[in-house]
């Protein structure tokens, strides 16, 4: 059994920006020279998230506005009325799709379908600089 760990930093431009980190992981499984197991990546952060999704822009949109939609930005949060830092939907979203995922390799490859991209969500109301983490277990 073999364990794997690394990191990268990606810069988010806008609150519902969507970056695909697919090559990424990708290239860090093979670099890990481990051939089959779990890959987990997280997202550092309590504004942001890790999901699967076409990548495709149209869709990418309907995300954002299905998010608007479920947990909508005028909504009241206490947080913001404690913070002030007028992202309480931001953390909500974020929890809500989650700040981790894990998916299986095989032969070096990410066990990803055709139209299932790796992605990195922007949810606080600004840009920022993320830090990901992959961490690998398998043989
Ligand atoms: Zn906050």
């Amino acid at each position: 059994m073999s364990t794997f760990r690394d990191r990268t930093a990606v810069r988010t431009k806008h609150e519902g920006d969507i970056v695909n980190i697919t090559s990424w992981a990708a290239d860090r499984i093979k670099a890990s020279g481990i051939k089959q197991g779990i890959a987990c990546v997280m997202v550092k952060h309590s504004t942001a998230a890790i999901a699967l999704i076409e990548d495709e822009p149209g869709l990418k949109g309907d995300l954002v506005r299905a998010l608007e939609n479920m947990v909508s930005k005028d909504a009241p949060y206490a947080h913001n009325t404690a913070g002030g830092d007028g992202n309480g939907h931001s953390h909500i979203r974020s929890t809500m799709l989650g700040q981790s995922l894990t998916f299986t390799f095989d032969e070096g490859r990410p066990d990803l379908g055709t139209w299932q991209q790796l992605v990195l969500l922007e949810l606080d109301n600004t840009g920022r600089e993320r830090t990901v983490l992959i961490q690998l277990v398998g043989e």
